[in-house]
């Protein structure tokens, strides 16, 4: 009951293909060093890890989707492992398109917990589509992207919080 197969049909995907890729969905608006932290532990769990950058058309960024691709595909360029795209619309056909075993999500508050929990919940539900919650690592539980918004606003140095 050890063979990567056997590992797949556990995590509810991937049918013995030898490849898994997990989901990383999120704003990333910045991209931090809170989820260079969740891709690095993903890597160590799964084949691959799709950055996929979120947004509706309603809620424009301060910086494009497009542009946080580029800038989070920078620090990944070395790694065949991590691949970043962006999607409008509903993360879970997302996943369906990417062939995704699971979505992989951070906590790091109950408030993120019971969010977290919701829309698992919607996505295993309706979309059949699993998803990991990683606990925040301790010492980048208090970063968020909003954070470092607010303080680049107001003429602080952020390059420490980010990667
Ligand atoms: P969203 O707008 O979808 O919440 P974010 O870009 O804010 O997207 O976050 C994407 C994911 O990364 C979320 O699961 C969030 O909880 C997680 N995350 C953000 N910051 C951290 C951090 N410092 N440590 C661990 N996980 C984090």
């Amino acid at each position: 009951m050890n063979t990567s197969a056997d590992n797949s049909l556990l995590l509810g995907g991937g049918k013995g293909r030898g490849l898994s890729a997990v989901l990383f969905p999120g704003s990333f608006d910045p991209f931090t060093k809170g989820h260079a932290d969740i891709v690095r532990r993903a890597l160590l769990m799964f084949d691959e890890v799709v950055i996929g950058v979120g947004y509706n058309g309603n809620k424009a960024g301060a910086v494009s989707p497009e542009e946080r691709v580029e800038k989070i595909g920078k620090l990944y360029a070395d790694n065949p492992r991590v691949r970043v795209d962006c999607y409008s619309g509903l993360t879970a056909d997302f996943a369906k398109a990417n062939g995704v075993v699971a979505i992989v999500r951070g906590v790091r508050s109950f408030a993120d917990y019971e969010y977290e929990m919701q829309m698992a919940d919607v996505n295993r539900q309706l979309f059949g589509i699993e998803t990991i919650i990683l606990p925040a690592t301790p010492e980048l539980a208090a970063l968020s992207s909003s954070v470092v918004r607010e303080l680049s606003h107001f003429g602080h140095d952020v390059s420490d919080l980010l990667p």
